[in-house]
């Protein structure tokens, strides 16, 4: 597929709200300010707004959660909307949003500058979100946890059915969290929808815990907390950085990927704000930011280098990840509400 083939060319290469204020948005029009939602990792928020307020002179307010947090609140905000712009996550919550009216269609100059695939999601999206990032979904191991308590180093989805892992997995809730989301598409893309559910239940039984947040559970093999963590392999790549001793997985029967995305909300109070942010945050000096803060992920924009350490997309079996049908706002609240039903809370 041409998308995936964009991809593989171009790699050759929590849940508190955390708010960051340096204005309130009661006054943020008056001050020339900016509101923005931040699906990103706390340090690559703070890095992105800092840059943004020193270029511009722009005051930001941001507050940091997980994609399906933001969709849910951006959502609840539609009446009387807090947020102008909403900057990275997973795409399928941003698609959600753009198909429910949430969002509001832009082309920004800098869309010639940009990867097939982010262009794509602009495409399928009807000009309301942007691709910004993409990355690969996989899983680690902590390499001395693996080894005391005798588990064969996992190489494949299957690896993790193991008994020897009983309570040694850990991922995020795909309600809240892109990353568990884009785990659930990617597992019934996989093996159908019948089997991925059998694979979901059979995997529930190692699972020590659910997280809110995408990039927790690769925190929590680090500190030696779970075996295995499944999340973004540059998220886990982040942890290997910091000397964590932890494998990253790309699996071998093949993986899913995100188009991390980016959206104006529908009745932005600052939208002439919001959209120098929109095309600031495609430049390459803005997308450089990622790996500055640790963050490696393959840029959208075709002049940002890729960081050494972002994992290699050209290496990895990727699948043709459908991301109009599991970004759709149907498909995603049935596939949400049966992993709730027949996942979740199924005795272990
Ligand atoms: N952290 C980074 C760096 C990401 O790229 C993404 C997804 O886009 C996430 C976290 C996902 O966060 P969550 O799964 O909590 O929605």
């Amino acid at each position: 597929m041409k998308l995936r083939k964009n991809l593989v060319a171009a790699s050759m290469f929590a849940g508190v709200v955390t708010a960051l204020s340096f204005a309130s948005a009661g006054t943020a029009k008056a001050q020339g300010a900016l509101v923005m939602y931040c699906g990103v990792q706390e340090e690559w928020c703070r890095g992105m707004v800092n840059a943004f307020e020193r270029e511009t002179g722009i005051k930001v307010s941001m507050t940091r959660k997980s994609a399906g947090e933001v969709y849910a609140q951006v959502k609840a905000e539609a009446a009387n909307p807090r947020a102008d712009i909403w900057w990275g996550g997973t795409g399928d919550p941003h698609m959600q949003a753009a198909e429910e009216g949430l969002t509001v269609e832009y082309k920004s100059p800098k869309m010639g500058e940009l990867q097939d695939w982010a262009v794509r999601q602009w495409e399928q999206s009807k000009g309301k979100t942007v691709g910004i990032y993409s990355g690969a979904l996989g899983f680690g191991y902590n390499t001395e946890l693996v080894k005391s308590k005798g588990v064969p180093e996992p190489k494949c989805w299957a690896d993790l059915l193991t008994t020897k892992l009983k309570d040694e997995v850990q991922v995020a809730d795909p309600n809240s969290s892109g990353t568990a989301y884009t785990l659930l598409a990617t597992i019934i893309q996989l093996m159908g929808e019948e089997k991925g559910f059998d694979y979901l239940k059979a995997v529930h039984k190692n699972i020590n815990q659910y997280t809110k947040s995408g990039a927790a559970p690769a925190k929590a093999m680090a500190l030696g907390e779970t075996t295995v963590g499944i999340a973004f392999m540059h998220d886990i790549v982040t942890m290997v950085v910091d000397k964590a001793p932890i494998k990253v997985v790309a699996p071998c029967e093949g993986t899913g990927y995100e188009i991390g995305s980016m959206s104006l909300i529908k009745g932005a109070k600052n939208l002439d704000n919001a959209k120098k942010f929109y095309d600031w945050a495609l430049t390459p000096a803005a997308q450089k930011i990622g790996a500055e803060t640790k963050s490696y992920q393959v840029p959208s924009n075709k002049a940002t280098p890729v960081p050494p350490e972002a994992p290699k997309l050209a290496d990895i079996k990727l699948i043709n990840f459908d991301f109009a049908k599991y970004g759709s706002s149907d498909e995603r609240k049935r596939l949400l509400s049966k992993w709730d039903n027949e996942v979740k809370n199924l005795p272990k």
